[in-house]
Formats: structure tokens, sequence, C-alpha cells
């Protein structure tokens, strides 16, 4: 039976002494499209860092399944002009994504090795492998930061705020790069992302926050729901 991936049942998470998010409940299956939406401020990234491990729940439960605790979980963070500027091969900053499972050990195994040349198979982007990641598109830097999530774990891809920064056809191809993860190689996925108007179209399941859960569902759900309505306002 396929376990769930990420579940949390009334979970709390905050900061020093006081909870940014209140009462979450949700649960990532392997081939979910969960995408979390919300305004500014509603504590988005902050369920994203308590998921991802980095900070610990202050109330209620949070279970994540065996395999992504030993691998850790393929996260593609907003990306800071430092990032992009990072002087190093397509390769390396893909291996580094290995770094979680590697320990001590000075040197990346030949597995790893396999698995990184996997990933940016996967992606599109082996004949890249020795160029340096600076000089790439925004859109060939993203694959890269992908195949580099994928190295940790090809169960669960986390991302925030994936599209800003790309183009109008990076975008497309973005949706359709994560569209194939999703569907065809059975990857879950987890998205922060103010694009309603083609998450809408992406994702299966809607989670709306505002410091507590207001909405979660299926899209389809969500489009009858008031928030829906309110948030997709004349986007569709
Ligand atoms: P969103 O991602 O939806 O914009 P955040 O989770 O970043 O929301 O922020 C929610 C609230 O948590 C904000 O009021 C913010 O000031 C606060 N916050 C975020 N990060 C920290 C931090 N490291 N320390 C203390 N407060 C924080």
């Amino acid at each position: 039976m396929n376990q769930p991936l990420v579940t949390c049942e009334h979970v709390d998470f905050g900061y020093e002494n006081y909870d940014v998010v209140k009462d979450v409940s949700l649960e990532i299956n392997p081939g979910d499209y969960l995408c979390i939406v919300g305004e500014n401020g509603s504590g988005k990234s902050t369920l994203m860092k308590g998921i991802l491990g980095l900070i610990k729940p202050t109330g209620g439960t949070l279970f994540v399944a065996e395999e992504l605790k030993k691998s850790g979980i393929g996260y593609l963070p907003q990306q800071t002009p430092a990032q992009k500027d990072f002087p190093a091969t397509v390769e390396e900053v893909v291996l580094s994504g290995c770094l979680g499972k590697r320990g001590n050990r000075p040197f990346y195994s030949r597995a790893e090795r396999q698995v990184a040349e996997a990933n940016m198979k996967r992606l599109g982007i082996l004949e890249l492998r020795k160029s340096c990641y600076r000089d790439l598109s925004g859109g060939q830097k993203q694959r890269s930061l992908i195949a580099r999530a994928l190295c940790a774990t090809d169960k669960l891809l986390i991302l925030d705020e994936p599209i800003s920064g790309l183009d109008p056809a990076a975008i497309m191809d973005f949706y359709h790069l994560i569209r194939q993860l999703n569907q065809k190689e059975q990857v879950a996925i987890l998205m922060v992302s103010h694009d309603i108007g083609n998450i809408i179209h992406q994702a299966n399941k809607i989670l709306q926050l505002k410091q507590t859960v207001q909405f979660y569902g299926t899209v389809e759900e969500y489009r009858q729901s008031v928030y829906g309505k309110e948030f997709l306002g004349g986007e569709e």
C-alpha cells in the first residue's frame, strides 16, 4: 500500500515564542501535486520550512516517511542573486544535491555520480554538464536545480515560488516539465505559488493559508469554494 509521504495533524510552526502557522492538517501522497497559495506573510514559507524539517513543530504531529528522512527532501529554494552567480559547473551543482546522503565522506561515490547523471539526462541538461552554471539561461538554471533536488529523492519535490524571474516561454516549459515528472514518474510535488491562473490547471490539490488553513481540497472543490472564487477572480 502507498503510505503518505508527509502527514501534518493539527500542526503549529513558529519562531521563538510565537506561532506563525496554526492547526495545519494535510497529507501528501505519492503522485500528489499540492499547491499552497495565500497572501504575503500568510505563513507559506514557514510551513515549507516545517515540512522540510528546518524548524520543529510547536504543536500537533508531523509525520515524514522514513525514506525521505534518510535521503532528505528535494528542495528548490527561491533563487537569490548569489545562487544565480554560483561559480560551478552544472554537474557540480547537480551533484551537490547528494550532500544530504554523503555524511562525512570527502568524495562523491560512483553511485552518486550515476544518480546525478541520470537526473541531468531526465532534465535534458546532460550536454550542459561541463558548462558554467552562471552562464545558463533562467530556464536551464532551473532545470539544473530541479535535477539537484531530485538527487536527494525522487519521491517528493518541494518548490518555493518557482517561476519568479522566468520569462513566459520558460514558465510554460517549467509547468510542462513538472507535470511530466508528476504524471509519468510519480514524483509528488509541493509548490508555493502566486500563479493561481496556471496552477489551477496543473495541481490536483490546493491549500490556501492565512495563518490557519482557509481551504484544503481538490482543485475542483477549490473552484467551487468562496475562497477559490475570490482568489481566482477574473483569472480564468
Ligand atoms: P509567506 O511565505 O506566506 O510570505 P512567511 O512564512 O515568510 O509567509 O512569514 C509569515 C510570518 O512569519 C511573517 O509575519 C514573518 O515576519 C514571520 N517570519 C518569517 N520568518 C521568520 C523568522 N526567521 N523569524 C521570525 N519571524 C519570521
